[in-house]
């Protein structure tokens, strides 16, 4: 996602606006896959202010990710406020510990501060709906779709439970 910024040149001092759209693939976030779905588009105004150039806006996106129960693709709609600096890059050593975007020429380079902004948006856990019931710990079967055998065997997956069970059954003898 690239802005020109020759207009800005040209009349320092001045809001410019922008509409830019831009179509991303597949990313990684938090140790997952995620991938984006339809354009992702940024729009909003930039400024020049000496060589700094300030843009601020709105970015928005579909991003597919897993559902955190039962790790089906699962789209959420994303916005994100934008607002960043650019700093016209003069060649000199930099420091360690600054992270400022830069740029040269008449090009802002926007995709890391735009993608940045958007997924820390994202919720950490995403659910394909509010009441998924995930997938079964022993067979691994989707719950939503059919209830597996196992459920059934509840009460055996905790030993103590088991044990209370035995001791019922001998009682009734
Ligand atoms: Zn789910
Ligand atoms: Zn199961």
């Amino acid at each position: 996602m690239k802005l020109d910024i020759t207009k800005g040149i040209q009349r320092k001092g001045v809001d410019v606006p922008f509409e830019l759209t831009d179509s991303w693939g597949e990313d990684h976030w938090n140790g997952d896959t995620i991938s984006y779905v339809g354009p992702v588009s940024f729009s909003g105004t930039y400024i020049l202010a000496d060589e700094t150039v300030i843009v601020r806006g709105n970015a928005r996106a579909v991003i597919e990710s897993n559902c955190a129960r039962c790790l089906a693709p699962t789209e959420t709609a994303v916005a994100a406020e934008v607002e960043e600096a650019f700093v016209r890059d003069k060649g000199q050593e930099r420091e360690a510990d600054d992270d400022q975007y830069m740029y040269s020429g008449h090009v802002l380079e926007l995709d890391e501060a735009v993608r940045t902004s958007l997924l820390l948006e994202l919720p950490s856990r995403v659910f394909c709906k509010e009441d998924c019931k995930g997938l079964c710990c022993q067979c691994g079967a989707n719950l939503n779709i059919n209830e597996c055998s196992c459920q059934k065997d509840l009460t055996h997956r905790n030993p103590f439970s088991a044990l209370a069970s035995l001791l019922n059954e001998d009682e009734e003898v």
